[in-house]
This record gives C-alpha cells, structure tokens and sequence, in this order.
C-alpha cells in the first residue's frame, strides 16, 4: 500500500473556458469559444494537437466535405498548402494547420499533459480540474469545461453517469494501429489504394503472403507521392480506459503490422518496396465512455431521419461497427448490413453535448451522449468538428452571459445552429 499524502494546489490560472482534449472536436471546441471572445484553455495528453488525425495517423475525414465552418476550413487550408487528395489529408500539414488556427485565435495550448481530475461545488457545478505532466500536478479554474477527451475521462472525474459498449453486453469496438507505409507509385496501387476512398482488397494479398491478419477489410488509402495509411488490424476484447490493455493493444499491433508488412513484401513485385514508414503515437480507440446528456441521440433518430430545432450536426454516415468478436467475422459486425438501407441522416442536437449530471459542463465529438449504434456513425471525424464548434460557441455564450450553459436561449448561438427543414 502506498499512501499518498492529502494537498492543497493553488489554482495556478483561470480561464473562461477550458477543454479538455486537443482531436478534432477539441481544437474546433477551443476556436470557436476563443473566436468568440472567451479566454481559452486547451489541454492535450499527446505532443501535437489532431487526436486521430496526428497522433492516430488517421487523416482521413468521414462525412466532412459537406459540412460548413472550421470543418471547411480545414479542408479549404489542407487544400491551399496542397495536403488534401479529397478526404485523405497529409498528418503533418493536419498539425501544423490546426496548431495554426488555435494559435491565431488565442487559444493558450498546453500539450503532453493529461486531466487527471475533477473537482464539483456543493450544487454540483464542475469549477476545477488537476492535470499531470512534467510539471508535476496544476490545478486550474473556468467557468464552463469541454470534455472533448474521446473517452469521457474529464466527465467521469467529474462525476458524470456514462454508459460503455454494447448495452446489453458491455463489449466494444476493437481497436485499430494506424501506419503510415511507403510503397510504389499509386498507379500500381489503383486496386489496393483508390485514391479519396479506402480499398478493402488488402486482405488476400497478405494472405497470399503467407499471414493472416485480424482484420478482413485491411485497406490502404493514397495521401501523396509513395506514401499511403494503412489500417489493417483489430485488437478484440481490449478496454481503451484501460492504460494495461492499451499498452498490449499497442505492442500487439506492431507485431501484427510488422507481419502484414513482411507478407506483402515477399509477394515482390509491386509490394517489393512495401516498407512501414511509421505506426501511431497512439492507438485508434473507437469506443469510450459516452456521457449522459440532456438528449441521447440513438438509433431510432436515425431511422426516423430525426430533426432538432438546436441541431448542430447533421450525420449523414452510416452504421458503421468493426466486429467485436473475430470469431463471428474479422470485419464489419452484422448490425451495418442488417440497417444499411434502413438509416437516413439525422441530426445531433445541442442538449447532446450538454451534460446531464454535471453543470458546467459540455461534450463533444464520441464521447456525447448516445447510444452504442448511434455512437458508430456520429462519433467520426467530420461530425466531431461540427459538435466541437457547437460546444465552444455555447461556452462561450454561457459565460458572456454568466448562466449555465442549459439556459442559454438556442438564438444566442444560431451561427452554429443548422437552418431548420
Ligand atoms: C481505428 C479507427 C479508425 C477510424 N476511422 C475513421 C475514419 O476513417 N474517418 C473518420 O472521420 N473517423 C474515423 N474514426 C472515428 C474517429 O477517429 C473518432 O471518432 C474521432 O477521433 C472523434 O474525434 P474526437 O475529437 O472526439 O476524439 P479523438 O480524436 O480521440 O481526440 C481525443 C483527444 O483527447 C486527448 N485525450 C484523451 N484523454 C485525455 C486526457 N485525460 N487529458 C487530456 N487529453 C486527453 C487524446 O490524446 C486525443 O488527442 C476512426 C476511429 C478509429 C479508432
């Protein structure tokens, strides 16, 4: 047993806002709500701002080319410095554009460090949080808190209700490794990496290699010159809030990439200059806490196509689960068949991204609240910015305003609200 000692920390800054994870609906969170005039802090575990995009390597933007605001402007900025083939984009144009525009917003980022608590008055309004990171534990104040962290981890230490996995079983997603890999010229490629999209015809050739990876629909995507991702693995069974399973998701990854690597490049031919360029920082979790908000968006607003008057997301992507169980199918679970025709585009509302059991506080990106179906076609990246810029505008309105943000009236935000249809 060891005991730690009780302490006191000084707040060390206070702000208006603060946000907690720098993905993609963390640094639209943080611009929005600095854009608007409040003082903004945004905190990031990784060492670049991105989450998938960078530290994940997955810059490839789902159900974003028909989305407004910070989304089209990262899509517009990607395109001026030539680092976007459709929805594929470059990782390290994606880092240096969004530490851009959190900079020229006057965003205060602080990366490599992690929330690691939370802290509620006597009424229950979240007013501290404690970070670690090299500089040791710092505690700091806002008046309203995003928790854009993927998993829920600043909503959980708040206290909030959340569920996980499949509701009646708990089971999750498998995790994924990204790589980035270097092979030959993409005209070689046409069949294994069609360029804007991801081809699934990856898979044969590694077994025709001599190895059988865990994921049957292993793809590549084209990004520039020679160099393609790559997601070719599922890890089953592995918990994402679990730091143990995600070290031996991770190493088990590598193992599994190295192998996909060394059975493409002994087919010769076009894969004789296969290499991995790099695997992830970070894993890719598709699965974390989803937080209980004052909405729940849930598979029944897709199949009714549901419309919101404080809508500020409209989905447009489908089902979309990786099958948690390699023993049913290394690849898509039967739920995405079973309501392929069935889903039409839906919206988020904003009362998803406020939080039910905490006040002050508000989520964004695949930790809102929803259920496990929903959460497996809202939770990608190009619905994540949309959500974030939401959040950021309603703290920012709240504060101006010095109410919770459940009593700001939806026109003080109507530039992030989607006209209504
Ligand atoms: C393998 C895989 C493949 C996917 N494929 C696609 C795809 O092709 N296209 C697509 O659009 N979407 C895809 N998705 C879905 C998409 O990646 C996520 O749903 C998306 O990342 C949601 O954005 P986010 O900002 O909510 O979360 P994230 O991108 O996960 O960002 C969360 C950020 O918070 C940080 N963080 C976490 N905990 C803490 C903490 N305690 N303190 C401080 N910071 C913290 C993380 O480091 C990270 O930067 C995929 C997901 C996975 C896992």
């Amino acid at each position: 047993m060891v005991k730690e000692p009780g302490r006191e920390l000084r707040i060390k800054a206070e702000f208006d806002v603060i946000v907690c994870g720098g993905g993609p609906a963390g640094i639209a969170a943080a611009i929005a709500a600095a854009r608007r005039g409040a003082r903004t802090f945004l905190i990031e575990a990784n060492g670049s701002l991105g989450g998938i995009w960078t530290s994940g390597l997955l810059s490839y933007i789902l159900d974003g080319d028909d989305k407004d605001g910070i989304m089209r402007e990262i899509f517009d900025r990607l395109g001026r410095l030539q680092a976007r083939s459709g929805i594929v984009c470059d990782v390290e144009t994606m880092k240096l554009v969004v530490e851009e525009m959190c900079i020229e917003a006057g965003v205060v980022v602080r990366l490599y460090t992690r929330v690691s608590a939370a802290y509620c008055d006597g009424q229950g309004r979240l007013y501290g949080i404690v970070t670690d990171s090299k500089s040791g534990k710092e505690a700091w104040g806002a008046g309203i808190f995003i928790d854009t962290t993927g998993d829920g981890d600043l909503a959980a230490q708040a206290g909030a209700g959340f569920d996980y996995g499949q509701e009646e079983t708990g089971v999750t997603q498998p995790m994924s490794l990204i790589a980035l890999v270097r092979a030959g010229p993409p005209e070689t490629y046409k069949e294994f990496a069609v360029n804007n999209g991801r081809s699934v015809r990856l898979y044969p050739e590694i077994v025709r290699g001599g190895y059988n990876p865990t994921y049957a629909k292993a793809g590549m995507s084209h990004i520039r010159d020679q160099l393609y991702i790559m997601m070719a693995n599922h890890q089953y069974g592995l918990s994402g809030l679990d730091a143990d399973h995600l070290t031996r998701a991770s190493m088990d990854s590598r193992q599994d990439l190295y192998r996909i690597s060394e059975a493409l490049r002994s087919l010769g031919g076009i894969w004789q200059d296969f290499r991995i360029v790099a695997t992830a920082a970070a894993i890719g979790v598709r699965e974390g806490r989803r937080i209980k908000g004052r909405y729940t968006v849930t598979i029944d607003d897709m199949l009714q196509g549901r419309r919101h008057e404080d809508a500020v997301c409209r989905v447009t992507f489908k089902v979309d689960v990786h099958s948690p169980n390699p023993q049913d199918s290394k690849g898509m679970a039967a739920y995405n068949d079973m309501y392929r025709n069935e889903v039409k585009p839906y919206d988020v509302p904003l009362r998803a991204l406020i939080a039910r059991d905490v006040d002050g506080l508000l989520m964004a990106g695949r930790c809102i609240s929803g259920d496990f179906l929903a959460h497996s076609s809202y939770r990608v990246t190009g619905n994540a910015v949309p959500m974030g810029e939401a959040a950021g505008a309603l703290a920012a309105a709240a504060v101006r305003m010095g109410v919770l943000p459940q009593y700001v009236p939806w026109q003080e935000v109507s530039d992030v609200l989607l006209p209504s249809t």
